[in-house]
């Protein structure tokens, strides 16, 4: 299958790429990795009257330790690059545990960081690992730049609050405090396919080994990623018990997840796989945390 014929920009600046959107609407569509979006024009799922490619944006890839300690990512750091950096497995280990799972090396050599977190997809590992690690985004537009939180940026599947004219350019993971454990699961049908359920999960205890913070987040079990309300209300002040990481599994699977049913999965089994992988990756991130 070929594309419908469209336009194509190859800017060389954030400027000039922004100037390019402004003037597009929603005629235009930013081309990052290209790894979701050319086999959706390919099959004409999707049919953007013009391409603005970032490729040639050398601006737009970089990782950078910021103040606080944490990192700022540019939206065109590939994915392989963020899998292999030293800095991101130092600060966040979560990273590299989850990038081997996303695809195969081809596709994380020209997949982008911000490019799979802008795609949405409710099946997406990166989308939930920048909720799970409280992630804020750089939002451009020509003359003028917001910032959202990642928890506000999902919207459905493939949908996010960016407007035609924007663009996502970074991505800052705050630090993690000390004590702190993450743990990513999840079962696919095979290496490098889109997980049936997945789990990511960020805890922090204090000294005398009570939980201070817990975040978790659930994958491929609604349309957006769904960051569980009951890990922090029941985990926190407590110790983590293995009666109360069951007790949010429980609630997990039964209350705060919307499965469906495909050829992968039925609903029902993606939350029996919810109550086990909740318990695997807190129960990991406690022992990870308390290290
Ligand atoms: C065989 C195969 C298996 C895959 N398996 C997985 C998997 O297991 N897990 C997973 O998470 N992904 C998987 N992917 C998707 C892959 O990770 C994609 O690379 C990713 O989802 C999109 O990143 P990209 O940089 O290629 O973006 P593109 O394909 O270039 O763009 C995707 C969409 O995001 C928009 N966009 C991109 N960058 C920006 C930006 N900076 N600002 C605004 N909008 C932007 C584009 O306009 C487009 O709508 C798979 C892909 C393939 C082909």
């Amino acid at each position: 299958m070929k594309p419908i014929p469209f336009e194509y920009f190859a800017p060389t600046t954030v400027e000039e790429a922004l100037e390019h959107l402004s003037n597009l609407g929603y005629g235009g569509k930013v081309l990052a990795g290209g790894q979701s979006l050319i086999p959706a024009m390919n099959f004409r799922m999707a049919r953007p009257g013009a391409l603005v490619d970032l490729n040639g944006i050398p601006e737009l890839a970089y990782i950078k330790p910021t103040a606080d300690g944490g990192l700022a990512i540019g939206t065109m750091t590939r994915d392989s690059k963020v899998e292999h950096s030293p800095e991101v497995a130092k600060r966040f280990p979560l990273l590299p545990e989850v990038m081997p799972n996303i695809a195969h090396p081809q596709i994380r050599n020209r997949g982008t960081f911000g490019g799979s977190i802008a795609h949405a997809d409710p099946a997406g590992q990166l989308p939930a690992i920048s909720i799970v690690l409280n992630a804020n985004l750089k939002v451009l537009k020509k003359g003028s730049e917001r910032w959202v939180k990642a928890e506000e940026f999902f919207l459905g599947p493939f949908m996010t609050v960016l407007e035609p004219e924007e663009m996502l350019a970074e991505v800052v993971l705050p630090a993690l405090p000390p004590r702190t454990g993450s743990s990513y699961q999840q079962v696919s049908r095979q290496k490098g396919g889109y997980s049936m359920a997945a789990v990511a999960s960020v805890v922090t205890l204090d000294e005398a080994g009570k939980c201070t913070n817990a975040r978790m987040v659930m994958i491929s079990v609604g349309d957006v990623p769904i960051l569980s309300a009951a890990a922090l209300r029941i985990l926190v002040g407590q110790k983590p018990t293995p009666e109360a990481i069951a007790e949010v599994a429980e609630i997990a699977a039964s209350q705060e997840i919307d499965p469906g049913t495909d050829i992968h999965a039925t609903a029902e089994y993606r939350r029996h796989l919810i109550r086990v992988l909740v318990r695997r990756s807190l129960t990991t991130a406690f022992e990870r945390a308390a290290k």
